[in-house]
């Protein structure tokens, strides 16, 4: 797959700078407000009674601050955090040595666990409903089950995709919160205090131009802002203006709402390959060579949010504000025709 400029997934470079751009307490956590609340709750309570906080899921696209959340969780609630994710976990034992390795408090993150596999994710139900493991000892007639106790623990476990998640896996979690993408204004927050943070000169106009184009996500806030700095830099005398900000965005082939040619090409192919929908997930994703599960996740959710896509039992549908957007007319051809 082509590499984006508006990719929300992690990717090398950001792992470099992502640390230093992390908000470290709930309070330095900007938007999520009825996330924050519930967690501010749900902290101070667990806390009050000394005990571990309750197994927590987020789910939404990437790059909306799960992981920084998991981060926070643990700062918050003064506990270690151990990190993993569903596919690098593959034998049940290797969860289970993970668990028996938890001290007591501690808060193990598990991003995308909806891709843990069966045996493994069948370790953690009893680890997660009464802290315990059961493992097998022996081989053959002479094997039996050994129950081992495990501290009292956290699992905050991450998804971009809730509807994958197994019943038994998702009813384990005293708390579900989704998060939302970001308004236009928190973003425009989040750009300054990374500006701040990496020295970079920026006025409010080219923030809220950069925070518009950010497709609600503050990790694509923080990529664009890094590259935006050194296109200024280098065509400009470093400092990123209204004017450097749209410049750079349209060389980078961002538009004006944050779209990129993938998501062009998904919106002109449903309204010209399949007369504006609707159209089957899987016929579109073969249509424009994406994967089904990518279009799902990561391009539709805020395609649908600004209101260019709708999704139908029938199919996919792109709306009049699509054809505006594209410049096209309703039978699909361009209306400068
Ligand atoms: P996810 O786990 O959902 O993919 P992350 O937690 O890794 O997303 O967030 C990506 C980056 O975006 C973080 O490094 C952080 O710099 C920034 N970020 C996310 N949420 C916020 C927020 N609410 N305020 C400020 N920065 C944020």
């Amino acid at each position: 797959m082509a590499r984006r400029m508006i990719e929300t997934n992690l990717t090398e470079e950001d792992v470099k700078v992502e640390g230093s751009l992390r908000p470290q307490k709930l309070d330095d956590y900007i938007g999520q407000s009825k996330v924050k609340e519930n967690l501010k709750i749900y902290i101070e309570a667990a806390r009050q009674r000394g005990d571990a906080l309750d197994h927590v899921l987020f789910y939404g696209p990437p790059g909306l601050g799960k992981t920084t959340l998991a981060g926070i969780i643990a700062n918050e609630m003064g506990v270690n955090i151990k990190i993993t994710s569903g596919p690098a976990i593959e034998k049940p034992g290797e969860m289970a040595a993970i668990l028996n390795g938890l001290e007591e408090g501690d808060l193990l993150f598990v991003d995308e666990i909806h891709r843990l596999n069966r045996q493994v994710e069948e370790v953690l139900y009893p680890a997660m409903e009464d802290y315990c493991i059961d493992i097998m000892i022996g081989k053959g007639p002479t094997a039996r089950s050994v129950r081992l106790d495990l501290p009292r623990f956290t699992l905050v476990g991450a998804t971009t995709r809730v509807g994958l998640l197994t019943a038994p896996l998702r009813d384990r979690f005293g708390m579900l919160q989704h998060l939302e993408f970001y308004t236009v204004e928190e973003l425009e927050q989040i750009i300054l205090h990374s500006a701040r943070i990496l020295g970079v000169e920026i006025e409010t106009a080219g923030a809220v131009e950069l925070a518009r184009r950010s497709r609600g996500t503050p990790r694509l806030a923080n990529r664009i802002l890094k590259r935006v700095r050194d296109f200024a830099q280098v065509k400009y005398d470093g400092r990123i203006t209204e004017d450097v900000a749209r410049t750079a965005l349209d060389l980078m082939d961002v538009d004006r709402l944050g779209l990129d040619h993938i998501d062009r090409n998904m919106l002109l192919t449903i309204i010209q390959k399949f007369n504006g929908g609707p159209v089957g997930l899987d016929t579109l994703a073969a249509a424009i060579g994406e994967d089904a599960g990518a279009i799902e996740d990561v391009y539709e959710p805020y395609l649908i949010k600004n209101g260019l896509l709708n999704r139908t039992p029938r199919g996919r549908i792109a709306t009049e504000l699509a054809y505006r957007h594209l410049g096209l007319g309703m039978l699909g051809q361009s209306s400068e025709n």
